[in-house]
Parts: structure tokens; sequence; C-alpha cells
């Protein structure tokens, strides 16, 4: 018999909607002084009456179509009681029975040795709530402060059913869901700035020999996890924690909530059953229930190209491999970049007075962009700590330079000259090119007139082909490459050295 992980994520995203969940006041207090993006009704204050989001409620509406869930005619808001110095009201306003979504899936891709495994898992709900205001304690533990910005904010917590079986395909899937989160334009989802934020419940439960599952088991929540690194980490700690108490015939037989220690790398005890929370959910007198039918039919119509889509489009339709493709679309910005430089030289190739067949060629058009894109010009940008936001190449500048390339018209060495002062400036690469001479010469004349006296010139090397060295050749075509100043292409520059080397005898 054997023991197996069965794991569900319960994940908060803070949603970039305009303003809070409830209030007029601005949702971009984290970068305001604290306590300035505040009101009576996110303060909390007797009497005052909130008012729901619209923007939020759609934003909740994409995330449920993005999440392939059953869209909701009739949605809810509850106040979820509980008391703690963050929370002025005494409760939060979140969503029970009724949430904006329900009942969905994602499938996503988990990294293995040898490849990519593909993993359907069900999702339970993702439903719309404010979130609670920030405490800071000062670091002697005499006094904590409260910033109120971040008081009713909106966010989205989706929740999944117990499907995950593995740290990685925790990871995976969370890493996917930050994607789909900015694809949709709902949130910057970054976990490290705590606009996404993960709790991890896991529990073991018996495999036999012949597959037959035993029951569920009780969960263990792990909170306060703040990285994807965390997420595997924190997983992994538990597995081996559980498992042990099963070997020493002590398998957990009640419920608890945990808190992961990122620098000891530990799990520590929080609570038990038996301590949690009674929220005495029940349904919010100051909102009238939501009919979400005709909104949610507008807003499925609002629903981008999501990533796995178009990492498919990226290799059925340029020709990308499957990791280029996730590369360029795990960046939005990138992978429209990569777009319209293909686009660019779709176009170059028709325009030729002899056209490029590009469904014939376009693996190598997509090869060529994506060695110049994704490890020239990224190594570059890198170097030089440029984002893509600030490049001053035009995807069409870019594309020109391949165009170039593609049509020998200039070697690699010398179109990442051109590259280098393009980043730089941004000016046009022919321009460049001219302007510093470094486009292949196609006078065959002058080219061989070259060869014949880098022949004449270097005697031994000669008297060392005639021995029989072959590397002989190499050095002569590197003393031509040197002497035309990357005017000839090795190819041609060969071939040309030895032509002369044959006229000797
Ligand atoms: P609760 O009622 O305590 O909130 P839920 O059934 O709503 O519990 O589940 C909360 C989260 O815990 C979900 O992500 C779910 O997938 C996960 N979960 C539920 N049961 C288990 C289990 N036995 N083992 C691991 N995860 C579980
Ligand atoms: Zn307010
Ligand atoms: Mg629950």
């Amino acid at each position: 018999m054997k023991l197996e992980p069965v794991i569900g994520l319960e994940i908060h995203v803070q949603l970039k909607t305009k303003s809070k969940m409830f209030c007029g006041c601005s949702n971009r207090g984290e970068y305001e002084p604290p306590n300035t993006t505040v009101c009576p009704i996110c303060l909390g204050q007797p009497g005052a009456l909130p008012a729901v989001n619209k923007q939020a409620v759609e934003f909740g509406l994409l995330v449920g179509h993005a999440l392939a869930c059953r869209p909701a005619s009739i949605s809810r808001f509850d106040r979820k009681n509980y008391f703690y110095p963050d929370l002025p009201k005494g409760y939060q306003i979140s969503q029970k029975d009724l949430p904006v979504a329900e009942n969905g899936t994602l499938s996503f891709e988990v990294p293995e040795e040898g490849g990519r495994r593909s993993v359907t898992i069900r999702i339970n709900r993702a439903h719309l709530e404010e979130d609670a205001a920030k405490l800071l304690h000062s670091p002697d533990g005499m006094s904590s402060f409260v910033d109120f910005n971040r008081g009713g904010t909106p966010l989205i917590e989706i929740v999944t059913e117990p499907d995950l079986r593995t740290p990685a395909e925790a990871k995976a899937f969370l890493q996917e869901l930050r994607l789909i989160m900015r694809y949709l334009g709902v949130s910057d989802a970054d976990m490290e700035k705590g606009h996404l934020r993960c709790d991890a419940n896991i529990s073991m439960r018996e495999v036999d020999e012949d597959g037959t599952l035993g029951p569920l088991n009780p969960k263990t929540e792990v909170k306060n996890i703040n990285s994807f690194r965390a997420v595997e980490h924190a997983l992994e700690y538990e597995i081996k924690r559980q498992t042990k108490l099963w070997i020493d015939g002590k398998p957990i037989k009640e419920q608890s909530t945990r808190g992961w220690d990122d620098a000891k790398k530990i799990s520590v005890a929080q609570r038990t059953k038996e301590e949690a929370h009674d929220y005495r959910y029940f349904p919010e007198p100051d909102l009238p229930p939501l009919d979400l039918t005709l909104l949610g039919q507008e807003v499925r119509g609002r629903v981008p190209e999501l990533p796995a889509n178009r990492r498919r489009r990226f290799a059925e339709e340029y020709g990308f491999t499957e990791a280029e493709a996730r590369v360029f679309c795990d960046d939005q910005e990138l992978a429209d970049y990569a777009e319209r430089v293909m686009s660019e030289l779709q176009e170059w190739a028709a325009s030729l007075e002899t056209k490029i067949d590009w469904e014939a060629n376009r693996r190598d058009f997509a090869r060529l962009v994506a060695g110049w894109l994704l490890t020239k010009l990224t190594g570059l940008m890198t170097e030089k700590k440029i984002a893509l936001a600030e490049l001053k190449i035009t995807p069409e500048n870019f594309a020109e330079l391949l165009a170039m390339l593609h049509g020998k018209k200039v070697t690699g060495t010398n179109a990442l000259v051109i590259l280098g002062e393009m980043i730089d400036t941004g000016a046009d690469p022919s321009i460049i090119a001219d302007e510093k001479s470094l486009l292949l010469s196609d006078d065959t004349e002058e080219l061989a007139s070259i060869a014949g006296n880098i022949v004449v010139a270097n005697p031994a090397a000669v008297e060392d082909y005639r021995k029989g060295k072959t590397n002989s050749v190499q050095f002569l075509v590197g003393q031509m490459m040197k002497a035309t100043r990357g005017k000839a292409d090795p190819q041609t520059a060969r071939e040309l050295i030895e032509t002369e080397l044959k006229k000797l005898g």
C-alpha cells in the first residue's frame, strides 16, 4: 500500500479595478501614503452603505469564463463575521452560497523529465470579496499600525477541488493561473507583492496495489505562502511530515491550520478544528442580489485569447516550437512583439521580386526570430537593463534586420554589430549597415582579387596547405574575413581562397 498527496488550493487575487469593492475610493492605495485612500464606507463607520463595484463584478465574470465556469445567473454577497484590528466593521463582505462563478476546470502543463504532462483540474468556485486593512508591527514588537488603504479593495478568491497530486502540479497550476489573470487584465498577479496569495490544503490518502483509492482524510491548511517556490517547499515539507505521522501509526485525524515559515522552511501549528472560527455567515442586508444573466453574456464576448490558445496558435500559425511558443506567450508584450515581427517578415517575403514561399519557409523564419529575439536581443536588453516597453527598436526595424540576414546581405557577426547600434539609437538597420559599410559585397571580382592578395601575402600558409595541412585554409579564410571586414560571407570567402590555392597548383 502506498500514500498519495491530495492537494487543493485557495487563491486570493487582488483585482486592479479603478475603485474599491464597495466605495469610490482609489484602488491604488498601495502606492499612496498610509490612510489616504479611505472613506466612511471602507473604514466601516456606522450607517455607511456599500455599493457594488461593477468593474469588479465584470472582472469576476471574466475570470469565471476563463476558468470554464458555469455562468452565474444570480449572485449574492454575504457577511462573514469575525473580529480583528484590520477589519473595522467586524465582518468582511464576501460571497458564500451564490458566488460569481462555480464549477469550472483549468488545463495546464507540468514540466517533467523528458517533456510536459497535461493536467486538468476542477475549479470549485470563484467569489468576490473585500480585502482587510494592512497591519504593520514595529520591529521591537511594542506597537502596531493599521493602514486602511488596502481595506475594502477587491479580491477574487479562486478555490480548486482537491485534484492536484504533486507540489510541481500545484506550482504549475498557480503559474498558469497568474498568466491568465494577466491576459485578462484583471490583476498584475504578482505573488511577491501580495497581488496573488495562496493557501494550500493537503492530506495524504491510501492507494492499494490495484490502484483503489482510500477515503479522503482531514486536510491541513498551510497559510502564509508568498512565492511559487514556497508553494512547492511547503507542500513537500507537509508530505514528509504527514507521511511520517502515518508510518509512526499516528495519522492525522483532525483538520488543522498551519503557517509556513519560509526562513526556516517548516510549517508551524496554528489552530485545530475546535479553535476554528464560526463565521456566522448571513446574506448582506445592505446589498441586493445581482442578476448577472445579461452582464455575463456581454462579458463573455470580451474574453481575450488565453495563454494556452495563444501558445497553440504560435506553433500552428508561425511554426514556433512548443518551447519557443511557451517562452513568448509567458510574456504578453514579448508575444505581441514576436507576432509583429513575423507578420512584417511575411509581408517582406511576399513583396520580393522572386517571392519566398511562406508556408515552406515559415519554420526558417520562426527559427531566426526565436534565435535573434529570445537570445541576442533579450541578451542585449538584459545587459543594458532595458525593458521591452522602453525598447527603441521597432518590430519593423527588427524584422528588416532579420530579412537582411535571411537574404544573406549581412553576416551574423555584423548583424550583431548593427543590432547593438539599433538598441542605442533606434535607427534603421539598412542605414546603419550603409554608414558603417557592413553589408556583404556582391562584387565577386573585387573579392576574388582580395583572395588573390591574401594568398600571395601568406606564403607560409600556402606552403602548409601544399603539405596537406588543411587547417591553413581556415587561417587564410580568417585573413580574408579580416581584410573584408565582414563584407564577404564565410562560405564565399572559403570558395574564393580555395580557387586561388588551386590556381597555384
Ligand atoms: P472548508 O469547508 O474547510 O472551507 P472546502 O471543502 O471548502 O473546505 O475546501 C477548501 C479547500 O481545501 C479546497 O481548495 C479543497 O480543494 C481543499 N480540500 C478539501 N478537502 C481536502 C482534503 N481532504 N485534502 C486536501 N485538500 C482538501
Ligand atoms: Zn472608501
Ligand atoms: Mg470552503
